[in-house]
């Protein structure tokens, strides 16, 4: 017998049809189907689901739930929205989306090395300018958040001859980097970095963590790389940061709205590089494998993946 397994999201008919295919092609006797398109017996007793970004309503409405399966790497807003349920958040721990986002984070961190905004601007103005060149041993990075993305991206780093510390919550005692915790390791790393990369999850530990006063620690001239959950940076002190002279630059790839509103003032920001969320999107091949692997292994053996801790938020 073929056991139903219902999929909620709130992503485009093209997203979820290339996952649903994708998922599919890789369960035996398991089939994945849109939520809309379950009978009420199959949604009466549906033990799991597949979600990208759900309707928490849809997920009310399936009362044997026991965890659900995200296709997501970010779970805050499931985790927000479904405060006091007992079904367990699974979230897509992609080895391939940890190595996407270490080449963004090795990009973004040579743009910047390599002053490619001076010399955009510069070019703007006609003007043939030399600036000192400084070597990548010159330039500490400073990686907050070393989970399965930071950790990736700090090898990438250091392969590349930039001296990475990290920050995080828990102390690491195989850190083979100089690791720092709690405020005044975030003190301490901000003003070390020359490049502050920000790769934390958001919970309501980390909303607003960099506000004015933090950015101010940050050294002169310093670059900021968001590539996390725009809220961890407070937007409006950001701005005044830059506005002062304090940063050098700021590369952004999310924010609090998201698509940035047409009249937001980063737009225009000469130290400001916008991208559309785009540093390290859900790989569908790898990630749907993944998926029908937990799926699968639920099915077969009754066995469920680590989960998100709600008490901590990711
Ligand atoms: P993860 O494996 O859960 O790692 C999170 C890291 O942040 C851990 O090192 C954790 O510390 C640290 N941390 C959490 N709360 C903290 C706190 N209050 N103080 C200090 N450190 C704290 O997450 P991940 O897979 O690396 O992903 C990180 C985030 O990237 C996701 O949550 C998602 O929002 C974002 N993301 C963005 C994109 C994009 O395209 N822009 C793509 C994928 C993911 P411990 O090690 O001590 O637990």
């Amino acid at each position: 017998m073929t056991v139903v397994v219902p999929f909620c999201g709130r992503i485009t008919p093209r997203e979820r049809q290339e996952s649903l295919d994708a998922i599919n092609a890789a369960l035996n006797n398991i089939r994945v189907i849109p939520f809309a398109d379950l009978t009420d017996g199959e949604r009466r007793t549906a033990r799991m689901a597949v979600v990208a970004n759900p309707d928490p309503v849809d997920l009310l409405d399936l009362p044997m739930l026991e965890w659900v399966q995200s296709l997501w790497a970010g779970v805050e807003r499931l985790v927000e929205e479904t405060p006091n349920s007992a079904v367990r958040i699974v979230r897509m721990t992609d080895p391939q989306l940890a190595q996407t986002m270490s080449e963004a984070v090795l990009a973004w961190t040579l743009y910047i090395h390599r002053d490619m905004p001076t010399y955009r601007q510069q070019q703007g103005d006609r003007r043939w300018q030399q600036h000192k060149l400084a070597l990548p041993e010159e330039r500490p990075v400073g990686i907050l958040g070393m989970g399965n993305l930071g950790r990736v991206a700090s090898k990438r780093l250091r392969e590349n001859g930039f001296p990475v510390m990290g920050w995080s919550r828990a102390p690491w005692t195989k850190a083979d980097i100089p690791m720092m915790y709690g405020p005044s390791g975030l003190e301490a790393i901000l003003r070390k970095s020359s490049i502050v990369v920000v790769l934390l999850p958001l919970t309501p530990q980390t909303r607003g963590l960099l506000d004015d006063w933090r950015l101010g620690q940050m050294r002169e001239g310093a670059a900021l790389l968001n590539f996390a959950r725009g809220p961890i940076v407070d937007q409006g002190a950001l701005l005044r940061t830059l506005e002062r002279g304090h940063l050098g630059h700021a590369v952004l790839d999310v924010f609090d709205r998201e698509p940035l509103p047409k009249e937001d003032p980063l737009w225009a920001h000469p130290n400001v590089t916008i991208l559309p969320h785009i540093t390290a999107p859900t790989q569908t091949g790898t990630a749907s494998l993944l998926a029908a692997k937990n799926i699968q292994e639920f099915f077969d053996r009754g066995h469920i993946p680590e989960a998100v801790n709600r008490d901590l938020g990711y």
